[in-house]
């Protein structure tokens, strides 16, 4: 199997650089197929501890997807989880679109 931590990082640069790039005022269509990703994501991603968290966060929390700033919060809030399971800092999700919309500075 993939290396989490690997797997993990380029995970996450995936998903922000998706919220980032989404668009402010999504059509129906964009918000279903957003909808439709994070489920299949979550249901394919390959660590199989992981997806079954990410699953019940995503069950518990459903996705926000009615602008760019929603999602990108909600998606900075399922993040902090993983980080407190993890005993990982949580981030300051005001800073979520400053850190992403450039791409990743470390
Ligand atoms: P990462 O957590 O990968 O973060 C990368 C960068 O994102 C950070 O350097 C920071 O700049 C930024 N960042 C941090 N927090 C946030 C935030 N809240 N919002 C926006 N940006 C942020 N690992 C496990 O061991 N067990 C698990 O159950 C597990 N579940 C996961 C579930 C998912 C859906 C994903 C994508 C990953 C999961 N991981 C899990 C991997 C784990 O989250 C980390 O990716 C991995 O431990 C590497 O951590 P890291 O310290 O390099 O930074």
């Amino acid at each position: 199997p993939p290396d989490v931590e690997v797997l993990g990082r380029s995970s996450w640069t995936l998903l922000h650089s998706i919220a980032a790039t989404y668009p402010e005022t999504p059509s129906r269509t964009q918000q279903a197929d957003l909808l439709r990703f994070v489920d299949l994501f979550a249901k394919l991603y390959p660590c199989w501890v992981c997806a079954e968290d990410f699953q019940a966060y995503a069950a518990a929390r459903v996705p926000r997807v009615a602008s760019r700033d929603e999602f990108g919060i909600w998606l900075c809030g399922a993040h902090n989880e993983v980080n407190r399971k993890l005993g990982k800092k949580e981030f300051d999700c005001s800073k979520w679109l400053e850190r992403w919309k450039t791409g990743p500075k470390d």
